[in-house]
């Protein structure tokens, strides 16, 4: 039996409609308007169930804020500048990117604060911490207003809906979300199709193992391309960090968690975050096509070294107890991690062609 109301609605919709592709079943289990994840739950922080680079350290989005100011220094100082963030969260990240940006006050003065937030939930607590900084809610990158814009995104593309795709022979077939005998939720195969191989990146149709499955993510690649039109058209960067790979593939990257802890996809749709690994090939490759200058991706530990997370560190000490001093240092330490975060996660910046390298993006470093 599929449990919960969000279980009995997926449900009823493969009842009707028959076997749903995987980035349906993702987008009802996260966005469903009453019973969606993101919806209903109050995923980030130890009470969550799962913890982001913001929650970790002040140092993130400190070093962020350093980012953007010098980006739009770049950018000519357009003054106002929209300054948006993809996916904020609990407002973390924000906070200290505008603490560490009122050190340049013509920046700070010049932008006016756009967040792109699908969760109900979440805006009200980005409300409560951002409120004096006034910003605007839009439900897509898409609402975002016209005009020179800087960007950042943290942990926002991996929640974006993946289709999954199988290779059997020569054919390939979508993966599905059905009911079994027990209305339980599984993954079936489609009937092979020539629609599906020609989704399968080119360079994997004919060379992926039998039964290899791959995903592509249509709105991560949208939103690339969207947003490298727009850079090459008017003047604006971003900056993306997430966990994902390079022109590898790693099979199926969906995965659940719920308090930490790694849990089916299918048993519970609603009560577990979902997210999945993001394709830095195929995103930056959209982003150029699009018409912007790409650079990474570049390791996190490598980026927030370059920024100066590590002088950061130091300065914060000054003012700090032993006990502070040994939490900032552990906090940092955690992203900035070889064999952990530092490399787990990646950073990609896009900006409009003909500028300088974005800091931390300089080759050789
Ligand atoms: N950036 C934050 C939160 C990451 S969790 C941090 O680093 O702590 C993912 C965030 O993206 C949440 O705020 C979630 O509500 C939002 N989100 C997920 N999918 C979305 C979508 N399709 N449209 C808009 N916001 C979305």
């Amino acid at each position: 039996m599929t449990t919960g109301a969000l279980g009995q609605k997926i449900a009823r919709r493969i009842r009707a409609e028959g076997p749903l592709s995987v980035a349906a079943y993702m987008a009802m289990a996260l966005h469903d308007p009453d019973e969606g994840y993101y919806a209903r739950c109050h995923p980030i922080g130890a009470q969550g169930d799962f913890i982001t680079a913001p929650e970790i350290s002040q140092v993130f989005g400190e070093l962020i804020g350093l980012w953007c100011a010098v980006v739009w220094g770049e950018l000519g100082r357009p003054d106002p500048v929209i300054l948006a963030e993809l996916g904020p969260g609990r407002g973390e990240l924000m906070s200290d990117l505008l603490r560490a940006a009122a050190r340049v006050p013509d920046f700070r003065r010049a932008l006016r604060l756009h967040l792109v937030e699908a969760s109900a939930p979440l805006r009200t607590e980005q409300q409560r911490r951002l409120a004096q900084f006034e910003p605007i809610w839009v439900s897509r990158p898409e609402d975002l207003p016209d005009g020179p814009m800087l960007l950042v995104a943290n942990e926002f593309l991996d929640a974006l809906s993946v289709r999954q795709f199988v290779r059997r022979g020569t054919d390939w077939s979508e993966r599905l979300v059905a009911l079994d005998g027990e209305d339980r939720f599984v993954f079936v195969e489609g009937p092979p199709s020539p629609a599906a191989r020609l989704l399968v990146p080119e360079a994997l149709r004919d060379t992926a193992a039998q039964g290899a499955v791959i995903e592509i993510c249509p709105a991560a690649v949208g939103l690339a391309a969207a947003l490298g039109a727009r850079f090459s058209d008017q003047p604006g960067a971003a900056l993306f960090i997430d966990y994902g790979y390079w022109s590898s593939t790693p099979g199926p990257t969906l995965r659940a968690l719920r308090r930490h802890r790694a849990v089916s996809e299918l048993a519970a749709p609603g009560t577990a975050d979902l997210s999945v690994h993001v394709d830095f090939l195929a995103f930056t490759d959209a982003a150029r096509a699009g018409g912007a200058e790409v650079y990474g991706p570049v390791p996190q530990g490598r980026l927030l070294a370059a920024l100066g997370a590590r002088e950061r560190v130091v300065a914060l000490g000054a003012r700090a107890t032993p006990s502070q001093q040994r939490a900032i240092d552990s906090g940092v330490e955690r992203l900035l991690d070889p064999g952990g975060m530092g490399t787990l996660f990646k950073a990609v910046a896009m900006i409009s062609p003909g500028l300088a390298t974005p800091p931390g993006f300089e080759r050789g470093r």
